[in-house]
């Protein structure tokens, strides 16, 4: 914990209490109730042992720096994109922010991915490198904000994904993101022209149908939402719909061969070592909030009246659970990984539901 985190953790503290005992004066005029039947008069003060970060829904004055490691080299903010070459004819293009792929064949290409904020630089990126015509866009998955430029792309190309992904977008019914013409369950081989890329798919995770896409040639793995290079996890595990799914597969990740990893989020390509590290933070994150789940006493320090309430009653324990979580992770992991401070709290509040239920 630093002097500075301490600071703002006590100024936000001391002002929700003053809210807090103004609402209970406020309750006393109005009711013309006892304020303690209205509102205990520890409300709003901490928990002990509160970490520095602030919790969820309290401000944070300036968060930290973003670490060197974490960024990637500019965008040229004329052209609202940039471009990496991977070699061999695939290109990851990006905005800084999303990250797709295509890749360049003898009669054609074959685009990855759609994401809408970049998607209408797509076909201007293409032509810089060839002037054969898309003819296949592979979906990642079925999310709107990595395919729902799709129709920018033009023409009338042969869309390929997971058949979970169609029936995800055949209940969608968006216009901006077309029906795959061709579906797989387990794996999927394109060949065309001399290059290969193998879809695979390993069940759930982030969500139903999101694929593993490699291209082995250019030993470059796309993985899309499950591996924020440099970075924290994305909100809640980056929104796993399936926690110890989404941990089985940062596993798998971590067994197959690449060097560069397409991640689908964030300003630069990952590489193995970005998994590895995503993988320790994931078991530190696992074992210190089991450790605070199981040292942590349901009802300690609870007002008598409130335990009858199921609700309060898991609501302090759960409070108390993310404070020791919070500050196991923070002496390690604030100064390793970029949006530490934005999202562990809510990386330990996932972690401590899907320990508890799966
Ligand atoms: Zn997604
Ligand atoms: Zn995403």
């Amino acid at each position: 914990m630093t002097p500075v985190f301490k600071v703002i953790s006590d100024m936000s503290w001391f002002q929700v209490r003053r809210i807090a005992i103004a609402g209970t004066l406020l309750g006393v005029a109005l009711l013309g109730l006892a304020a303690s039947s209205v509102v205990s008069e520890d409300a709003g003060s901490p928990y002990p042992g509160m970490p520095g970060i602030p919790a969820i829904g309290a401000r944070i004055a300036k968060y930290m720096d973003v670490r060197e490691s974490a960024k990637g080299p500019d965008i040229d903010p004329g052209k609202g994109y940039r471009l990496q070459n991977l070699g061999n004819g695939l290109y990851m293009i990006t905005d800084n922010a999303y990250q797709s792929m295509f890749l360049a064949y003898k009669t054609g290409v074959v685009v990855v991915d759609a994401p809408p904020t970049y998607a209408v630089h797509i076909p201007q990126a293409i032509a810089a490198i060839t002037d054969k015509p898309i003819t296949h866009l592979i979906y990642s998955h079925s999310h709107a904000d990595h395919i729902g430029g799709a129709k920018s792309l033009g023409g009338n190309p042969v869309i390929i994904a997971q058949e979970e992904t169609k029936r995800l977008l055949a209940r969608a019914k968006d216009p901006n993101r077309p029906l795959p013409t061709v579906t797989f369950r387990d794996q999927y081989m394109l060949k065309v022209g001399g290059q290969v890329l193998v879809l695979s798919y390993h069940g759930n995770a982030h969500e139903p149908g999101n694929i593993f896409i490699q291209a082995p040639a250019q030993k470059t793995l796309m993985v899309v939402d499950l591996i924020c290079p440099g970075w924290m996890p994305w909100r809640r595990l980056s929104l796993a719909q399936d926690i110890a799914g989404y941990f089985d597969q940062v596993e798998e990740i971590k067994r197959l061969p690449f060097d560069i990893l397409v991640s689908g989020h964030v300003a630069r390509s990952g590489t193995k070592a970005d998994v590895e590290i995503q993988s320790n933070f994931m078991n530190d994150l696992k074992v210190a909030a089991a450790k605070a789940l199981s040292t942590t006493l349901l009802g300690k320090g609870m007002d008598p009246r409130d335990m009858a309430n199921p609700w309060a009653v898991f609501d302090n324990f759960t409070d108390r659970v993310m404070v020791q979580c919070v500050n196991a992770l923070t002496p390690k992991w604030s100064t390793k990984l970029a949006g530490f401070d934005a999202l562990i709290w809510d990386q330990c509040y996932a972690m401590e539901q899907s320990l508890r239920g799966d």
